[in-house]
């Protein structure tokens, strides 16, 4: 999308530029929408390819727009990362995936047993974040071990003296996963170089053509041989879940078992058997 949302004479124009860029540019509306309570969380399930059953949720955040209605975070996540804004928003990100995640674990028998959320290498940089997740997890009484801590790989190669960051926040007790995996340009490297628990590899090598995913093959293997948790994301077809089970990936996520969903939403499907 080119529209750009300016205010000119204090009127709100949305004009399409193409030189420009997104309605999610806007950092002064970014900031005030953070603030203002304007980011929701959507949920995706993460399934058990051997069941169906919910294993984990993953927490996607979303921007409803005044103007322009609900924004998905391709359009601000960007900016926020360019103007620090990541970081207010990663908080209320977490905090808020951290609530939900505890109201769930307390009053449902079938709910999520893991969390996922995603953080930028921003956030690690940050001073205290460590201080932050582990006071924010006391604060909502979940378990250090029960939440995965999503980084992109293309990205994981700026992390530097984060990395220290990320041991820490291991020993306490949460996991390291590398999001998009085998996108990146030094998979191995990461690999060696960061504490990972878990890779989730990426819908493009999820999707190779029935009997024809090396790519996905190859990771199952190395993950296994480094004794890694293994999700394939953006399953869209029941071939393409098949061939996965088939390569011996135990959980996966995609359009085919859920699309992202309001916490409402995944409320009603866990059974509501007390617990
Ligand atoms: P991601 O972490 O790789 O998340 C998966 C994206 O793929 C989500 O898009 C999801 O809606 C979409 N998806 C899931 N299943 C399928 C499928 O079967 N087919 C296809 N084509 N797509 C599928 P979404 O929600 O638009 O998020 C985009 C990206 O924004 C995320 O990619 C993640 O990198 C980033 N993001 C989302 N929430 C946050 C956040 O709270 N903090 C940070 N730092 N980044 C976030
Ligand atoms: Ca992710
Ligand atoms: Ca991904
Ligand atoms: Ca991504």
């Amino acid at each position: 999308a080119m529209y750009a949302a300016k205010k000119r004479a204090g009127t709100t124009y949305l004009h399409y530029d193409s030189a420009m860029t997104e309605p999610g540019d806007d950092h002064s509306q970014l900031r005030e929408a953070i603030a203002g309570g304007r980011c929701f969380l959507v949920y995706q399930p993460i399934v058990s390819l051997d069941d169906g059953r919910l294993a984990g949720v993953e927490a996607l955040v979303r921007w409803d727009h005044p103007e322009h209605g609900v924004l998905p975070p391709d359009t601000f996540i960007p900016v926020a990362e360019r103007t620090g804004l990541i970081v207010p928003l990663g908080r209320f990100v977490f905090a808020e995936a951290c609530r939900q995640f505890a109201v769930w674990r307390e009053h449902y028998k079938d709910a999520p047993a893991v969390l996922n959320v995603n953080v930028s290498p921003r956030e690690l940089r940050e001073a205290g974040y460590a201080d932050f997740v582990a006071a924010t997890l006391t604060t909502h009484g979940v378990e250090a071990s029960r939440v995965v801590l999503e980084i992109t790989e293309s990205l994981a190669l700026d992390l530097g003296p984060a990395v220290a960051t990320l041991h820490r926040l291991r020993a306490l007790g949460l996991r390291i996963s590398l999001d998009d995996f085998g996108t990146g340009s030094s998979t191995l490297r990461l690999l060696h170089d960061c504490p990972v628990d878990e890779v989730k590899l990426d819908r493009s090598f999820t999707q190779a053509p029935h009997g024809r995913a090396p790519v996905a093959a190859a990771v199952i293997q190395l993950a296994q041989a480094l004794g890694l948790h293994a999700v394939a994301e953006g399953v869209e077809t029941p071939a393409q879940a098949e061939q996965l089970r088939s390569l011996g990936y135990s959980t996966a996520q995609g359009y085919h078992f859920a699309r992202p969903v309001p916490a409402a939403q995944l409320t009603e499907w866990m059974t509501g058997a007390p617990v």
